[in-house]
């Protein structure tokens, strides 16, 4: 007998911010493959499962991607019962549609539990909605990198926010243009957002390089467009990160 494996998303990082479900479910498993950016306090959860890195380096490119699938697919195939976990929300940027092919091909069976991804918890941390009356109707998320490595920007929404751009956001601020932002359009940048070391800065397309400093090093997302504007009455201290204009600030600061 088999069990399905349950894939779910941890959330942007803080260990709270699992949904209920997908903690029973964790508390549940006898195996945890997980990825580099969960929390290590969510072990907790599950202290008797034998719990797996495969975020380090190694399973980031295409072999270790299959080596992931192959372990998925032996453990459940041993009758374990196998968690999946994976940064933010596991649909988003997070190679779902491989392992699922994977376990089919296998003949296992899935589940999948959302998690809150990083656009979620940076548009909260900073209280700008994503969506606004009558402004802000789309939203998109977008990668920002393409699977050549290249730079990628797009305007297809009237919130966009970009993942995997943290390291180019220079290039960034020129690949927005050319995709038609205006250069004075807002740009909210939130690194670590939902863990209690988040920064949040805000910026201008035209100025969206200034913030590479700011946020070097750390899973950072930017939000461009009618969603990344402050709302109107609320002080740019609002929010539960500091808020300055091509500064941050961590919460502990405050
Ligand atoms: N499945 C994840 C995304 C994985 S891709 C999700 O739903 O959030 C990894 C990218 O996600 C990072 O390069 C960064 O752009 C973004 N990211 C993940 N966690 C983040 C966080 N806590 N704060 C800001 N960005 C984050």
């Amino acid at each position: 007998m088999t069990y399905p494996v349950v894939f779910i998303g941890a959330g942007p990082g803080a260990a709270d911010l699992i949904t209920v479900r997908g903690a029973r479910r964790l508390a549940a498993a006898e195996v945890v493959l997980f990825d580099a950016l969960t929390d290590p306090a969510l072990r907790e959860l599950a202290p008797q499962a034998r719990w797996i890195d495969v975020g380090k380096r190694g399973f980031c490119d295409a072999v270790g991607q299959a080596r992931i699938n192959a372990l998925l697919v032996r453990h459940a195939g041993q009758g374990l019962r196998v968690v999946r976990l994976k940064g933010g929300d596991p649909s988003v940027f997070g190679r779902l549609e491989e392992e699922l092919q994977s376990l089919a091909a296998a003949g296992l069976a899935a589940e999948v539990v959302p998690g809150v991804t990083a656009a979620l918890a940076a548009a909260a941390a900073t209280h700008r909605p994503l969506t606004r009356r009558g402004a802000g109707r789309s939203v998109a998320l977008t990668t920002a990198m393409t699977r050549t490595g290249a730079l990628h920007a797009a305007r297809s929404a009237d919130t966009e926010v970009f993942y995997m751009a943290g390291r180019q956001l220079a290039a960034l601020s020129r690949r927005l243009r050319e995709a038609g932002w205006p250069a004075d359009t807002p740009a909210s940048v939130v690194s670590r957002a939902g863990c209690a070391d988040q920064l949040a800065s805000e910026h201008r397309v035209a100025t969206l390089g200034e913030a590479s400093l700011l946020h070097a090093g750390r899973p950072t997302v930017v939000t461009v467009g009618v969603g990344a504007a402050a709302v109107t009455g609320e002080s740019t201290r609002s929010g539960d990160a500091t808020l300055i204009k091509g500064r941050a600030r961590p919460v502990s600061s405050l």
